[in-house]
């Protein structure tokens, strides 16, 4: 994104509320002690601001990271760098997996939506061939990876609303990914999560409280 700074002038009027990219916590962002800088246009001898710039700090004591964010002149945020990302739980994902997880939400949190979508398909690939899940396209595969795991059917049933992964041919068309927007790609990611927890995680935490109960009864048996 490219803002031009002729003329600019300098102001402390934006209020930053975003999830940190550093740690996740939600706040508003301190400033740092700069003020903010901002492009405008005069009309009738009044300046109109266009975007203002500047850099705020995590207000998370133990993060303190830094932002910086460009704003429209409406005080909306269009950009901070870091850019935030959608959390998401890393436990128990095998690398492959993980790695094409994370590229599609960076792609998302730097608006490159094809790109995104592109590795959510990646994503749920891998977690097909990890799992050894068959089928001539990606939505076959997924029902028979819906049918190993704990997963709500009706959560792959309404796959088929989504054009990323609904009951496509061998090969999705270059077409189908540009009609692709943000809404569809930030369902299509939570969809991802869903999987990933059936598939990793739900496992894991069954276990963790079989444990627990084991432990119970041991305690109760004296054993
Ligand atoms: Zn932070």
């Amino acid at each position: 994104m490219k803002i031009v700074l002729n003329p600019t002038g300098s102001d402390r009027a934006i209020n930053v509320a975003t999830c940190c990219p550093h740690c996740g916590h939600n706040g508003t962002f301190l400033q740092v002690g700069l003020n903010d800088v901002y492009t405008f246009h005069r009309s009738n001898n009044t300046n109109y601001p266009q975007h203002y710039l500047g850099i705020r700090k995590c207000p998370n004591e133990k993060c303190q990271g830094h932002l910086f964010f460009i704003a429209d002149s409406a005080k909306n945020i269009l950009l901070t760098s870091p850019s935030e990302t959608i959390p998401f739980d890393k436990e128990n994902i095998p690398d492959k997996v993980l790695n094409a997880f994370e590229e599609a939400i960076k792609c998302h949190s730097n608006s490159c939506f094809i790109a995104s979508a592109i590795m959510i398909r990646k994503t749920l690939e891998e977690i097909c061939i990890e799992r050894g899940a068959t089928g001539s396209n990606l939505y076959k595969k997924l029902q028979d990876l819906g049918s190993k795991i704990l997963i709500p059917k009706e959560l792959l049933t309404g796959m088929n609303e989504l054009r990323l992964l609904g009951n496509d041919a061998a090969h999705i068309e270059a077409q189908t990914f540009s009609e692709i927007g943000k809404e569809e790609i930030e369902v299509s990611l939570e969809f991802t999560k869903e999987i990933l927890k059936a598939v990793y995680q739900y496992e894991n935490l069954l276990q963790r409280l079989k444990n627990l109960k084991d432990k119970d009864d041991k305690t109760i048996n004296g054993t």
